[in-house]
């Protein structure tokens, strides 16, 4: 299944992609009088049996007469399809012609840091480029979304606590990046995490070691390679990380980026994003995730 979050006043609502558009699931429940999470949290804490409930619910919506409780992506004002993850973790140098671009090693260990909720952002959300850099660069990623509590688990075993996976942007200010030795400060702005536009459960997900990666800008390819030039996969990264800290459901791992980013560029055609500039991650099966920049 595709879920996404959507706002509707102040609240955040669950949906599901269908043929038909998105299932408003809390409305479908109600016209239908079934009993299914409301909620991506909810949803993850139910583990099987909520998905067959969410399940049962797409079928039996298909044939229901009343067409409001579907509505087409577009007329939906899409959340980030993860709203409130406890750890949003980042692996750095995880693509070896990325690690050469920028002329950094290959590294021994997964390098890890993060970012906070501020950093969040959803699809067609603007990213606002803040005043304080004038380097603000893209970074597509396979995000991985974990949908249960795992501590010291084996990499055999590491994606069954994987809930699924979406897009992600891993935005970067590379001054602010560069300032000091710890990169977090350009890598943590508000909206500098954009997510989605909807997460695809991992049984949709057969390898998420093959999956082709790409950016646009304004329509230009920029990025283009496969998750399976990572140099930690995806179930060693699980596995790695679950040795040292406990991930609970919604955690997010951004797994790194491929080469291709303006910071890779000889210095001489290196232009940083701008206000108004279009960027656009894709990843096969999960969709395109599009942000346009925004000068503060
Ligand atoms: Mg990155």
């Amino acid at each position: 299944m595709k879920f996404i979050n959507w706002r509707e006043r102040e609240e955040i609502k669950l949906g599901i992609l269908t043929d038909r558009g998105v299932l408003k699931v809390a409305e479908a429940a109600s016209e239908l009088d079934m009993n299914v999470p409301l909620t991506l949290p909810a949803t993850m804490a139910g583990g099987s049996k909520a998905a067959e409930a969410l399940v049962a619910l797409v079928e039996q919506a298909a044939g229901a007469p009343n067409a409001a409780i579907y509505a087409p992506i577009d007329e939906l004002d899409l959340a980030p399809c993860v709203t409130d993850p406890g750890k949003i973790i980042c692996i750095g140098l995880n693509y070896s012609k990325h690690a050469e671009e920028t002329g950094a090693r290959i590294p021994d260990y997964p390098i890890l840091f993060n970012k906070f909720n501020n950093a969040l952002s959803a699809h067609g959300d603007e990213v606002i480029i803040p005043k304080v850099t004038t380097k603000v660069d893209y970074e597509a990623e396979l995000a991985i979304v974990i949908g249960k509590r795992a501590k010291d688990v084996s990499e055999e075993d590491a994606l069954s606590y994987v809930f699924g996976y979406c897009c992600a942007n891993d935005v970067s200010a590379r001054d602010l990046q560069a300032r000091t030795r710890q990169w977090l400060l350009g890598k943590s702005c508000d909206g500098f995490a954009p997510i989605g536009p909807y997460v695809a459960t991992a049984d949709e997900i057969a390898d998420p070691n093959a999956l082709s990666i790409q950016t646009t800008v304004n329509g230009e390819l920029r990025q283009n390679s496969s998750t399976g030039d990572m140099i930690f996969s995806c179930k060693t990264l699980v596995s790695y990380i679950s040795q040292h800290m406990t991930l609970l459901p919604g955690d997010i791992i951004l797994t790194g980026t491929p080469e291709g980013v303006i910071v890779g560029y000889p210095p001489e055609q290196q232009v940083y994003l701008q206000d108004g500039d279009s960027v656009t991650i894709s990843i096969e099966g999960l969709g395109e995730l599009t942000n346009v920049m925004r000068a503060e």
